[in-house]
C-alpha cells in the first residue's frame, strides 16, 4: 500500500514494523515537519475571508466547514464528519483567581468530530481572526495526522512544525 509518509522522509523499516508502540508514534510525529500537499485556491480564498470578514459565529460556521473540506480535498483525505463552531465561551478552570486551563476546541478522532468555541473564556468576546484560524488549523491537523499519516495525533515539535508550514502556505502567518 502506498503510504504518503514516504513523501515526508519516513523510514521504510518503521512503516513495515508491526510493533508501532507509543514511542514509535511519538518519534514518527516528531520527524514529520512538513505537510505533503499544497493548499489550493479554494482554501486560500476561504482563509482570506476568515481574516477579513465578520467574526460572528454563524458566518464562521459556514467558512470553517468550507476550509476543512477544501483542505481535505487538497490533502486527498476523507472530510471531517462534523464541524461545529459554538457560540459558547471557551472552557476554562481557575485556581486562586488565576486561569490555569483554557480549551479552545478539540478534535475527536473516533467520530471525526471537530469542535471550536468562538468566544473568549471570561469576557465572552468573539475570538480574534488569527486566534480563530490558529485553533481551526490546529484541530484540522489532528484530523490530518490520524487519517493521512496514520498517527495517534500528539503535540510533538513535528506537529507544530506541520501546523506552521500549513499556516504559512495559507498566508495566516505574516
Ligand atoms: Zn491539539
Amino acid at each position: 500500500m502506498f503510504s504518503p509518509s514516504i513523501l515526508e522522509g519516513e523510514n521504510w523499516e518503521m512503516l513495515c514494523s508491526s510493533h508501532m508502540g507509543t514511542q514509535g508514534n511519538y518519534e514518527r510525529s516528531k520527524r514529520m515537519t512538513a505537510v505533503a500537499f499544497t493548499p489550493g485556491a479554494e482554501a486560500r480564498r476561504v482563509v482570506r475571508q476568515l481574516l477579513a470578514e465578520s467574526a460572528e459565529t454563524g458566518h464562521r460556521q459556514v467558512l470553517a466547514q468550507q476550509l476543512c473540506d477544501a483542505l481535505c480535498d487538497d490533502a486527498a483525505i476523507d472530510i471531517i464528519n462534523r464541524v461545529t463552531i459554538s457560540d459558547a465561551n471557551q472552557y476554562h478552570r481557575k485556581r486562586g483567581g488565576r486561569t490555569v486551563f483554557k480549551q479552545y476546541g478539540y478534535y475527536q478522532p473516533r467520530t471525526r468530530y471537530l469542535y471550536i468555541t468562538n468566544r473568549t473564556a471570561v469576557r465572552g468576546q468573539l475570538l480574534a481572526h488569527k486566534a480563530f484560524l490558529d485553533t481551526l488549523l490546529h484541530e484540522w491537523m489532528h484530523h490530518y495526522d490520524g487519517v493521512r499519516l496514520g498517527l495517534d495525533s500528539v503535540h510533538t515539535s513535528g506537529f507544530y512544525s506541520r501546523l506552521n508550514a500549513l499556516a504559512a502556505a495559507l498566508g495566516v502567518r505574516d
